[in-house]
């Protein structure tokens, strides 16, 4: 046990959205501590599959929705950062691809191909062919179009260490969360029986908000979770591909990402549609079956004889929304001195801070010197999800 802790913004939850806020907020002078139970980026952030989304894949019904243009200067804001020119300095961080690419099995219904044609998307997406094509799909028997998209892929276990060490000391594992009240006012929180008094308290627990606000005795913002059933598979012939496939619907059939293990191999992540409602209620054994004949169909000539299958569940955490549409922004909502949120994507992180920001200046809280933290326990890096696969 410490003395009291005094600090101007503490922080729940160490995935990309609490440790992105925390190094934005440090920078800016403000004296914070971040409180995680778990390993840092061990959530959702982990498991996501590291698209810098620029918003084109939400535009794939053929037009420029809210959702593309607020998402639309995520690349740019993330790509500043890695050359440390940004808002943080991520230099170091591992960049996986400069770009992810859609690919379309067969013609492009009309009004794609048009749109992708237009000036709202010029400069966005480009069409590649022959050499130009991802590795993976560099074959003679390769049918159908892809197109470039200028959004990154990250390695997602380098970015949440490189914020982990931007956290300079301020970061604190801790299981056992419950308030300090005052009256009816939120002063700060237990710790595991250690007081800690601050400004603003925001809690980025993706999943765990829920159990935080039930705790506080708040009934808003609702969360809603949707369920995920991702397929990985690691090969030792397997070629980066960075894709969407599409499919007739307005989400991707299947979204691959690559992930280069311990051992050199790569892990080849699948999203998308196929770990959707259907592939939610698959078994593992049905999920890899299905996963194999999308493969089977889409690109037969990669070998996968030798490869080894594994499946991962995981809930998206999200705010309830009114109808089935995605969220396209941040999501931040206050009651007092609590703020609460979820970025809805890990590119969105860089506007989830704004937003927590322009709160503080809003409410004229200013960052102040309160005594320097103890050394204290810091949470670890969560390893990456596809070590399992040997
Ligand atoms: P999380 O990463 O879930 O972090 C919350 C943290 O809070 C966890 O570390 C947890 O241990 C901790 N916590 C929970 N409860 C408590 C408590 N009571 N006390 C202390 N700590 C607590 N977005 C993209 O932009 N691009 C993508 O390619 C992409 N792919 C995705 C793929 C998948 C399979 C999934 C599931 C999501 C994907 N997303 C993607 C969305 C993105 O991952 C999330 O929006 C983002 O990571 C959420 O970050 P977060 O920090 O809010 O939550």
């Amino acid at each position: 046990m410490y003395p009291p802790i005094s600090t101007d913004v503490l922080i729940v939850g160490g995935g990309v959205a609490g440790l992105w806020l925390n190094a934005r907020l440090r920078q800016l002078g403000y004296a914070t501590l971040l409180v995680e139970r778990g390993a840092l980026g061990g959530g959702q952030s982990g498991k996501s599959q590291g698209i810098i989304h620029g918003g084109a894949k939400y535009a794939l019904h053929g037009a420029l929705t809210g959702s593309s243009e607020a998402i639309a200067d995520m690349p740019r804001r993330w790509r500043a950062a890695l050359a440390g020119t940004g808002e943080l300095d991520l230099r170091g961080v591992r960049l996986l691809s400069e770009a992810h690419y859609l690919w379309s099995p067969g013609g492009l219904a009309g009004n794609l191909t048009s749109f992708f044609a237009s000036k709202a998307m010029r400069g966005r997406v480009d069409q590649v062919k022959g050499k130009d094509l991802p590795p993976a799909l560099h074959h003679p028997d390769f049918k159908g179009r892809v197109y470039r998209l200028s959004e990154l892929v990250l390695d997602v276990p380098s970015l949440i260490a490189r914020l982990a060490d931007l956290a300079e000391g301020s970061l604190l594992a801790g299981e056992r969360i419950s308030p300090l009240m005052e009256k009816d006012n939120l002063m700060g929180l237990h710790v595991d029986g250690q007081d800690i008094t601050a400004k603003r308290v925001v809690l980025t627990a993706g999943g765990g908000n829920q159990a935080l606000l039930d705790e506080l005795g708040l009934r808003q913002p609702a969360m809603q979770k949707r369920p995920l059933h991702m397929v990985m598979v690691k090969a030792p012939g397997l070629k980066p591909l960075y894709a969407h496939c599409l499919g007739g619907g307005s989400k991707p059939r299947v979204t691959i990402t690559s992930h280069p293990a311990a051992d050199g191999e790569l892990v080849w992540y699948l999203g998308g549609e196929l770990a959707e409602a259907e592939g939610v209620a698959r078994d593992e054994a049905a999920q890899i079956r299905h996963a194999q004949r999308e493969l089977a169909e889409l690109i037969p000539w990669i070998d996968l004889g030798g490869a080894r299958w594994a499946t991962l569940r995981i809930d998206r955490a999200e705010p309830v929304q009114s109808s089935l549409v995605r969220p396209d922004n941040a999501f931040l909502a206050e009651d007092g001195a609590l703020m609460v949120g979820w970025p809805t994507k890990l590119a969105l992180s860089p506007d989830f801070a704004d937003r927590v920001i322009a709160a503080l200046e809003r409410d004229a809280i200013r960052p102040s010197t309160p005594p320097p933290l103890p050394a204290l326990p810091a949470p670890a890096v969560a390893s990456p999800f596809w070590e399992v696969l040997q």
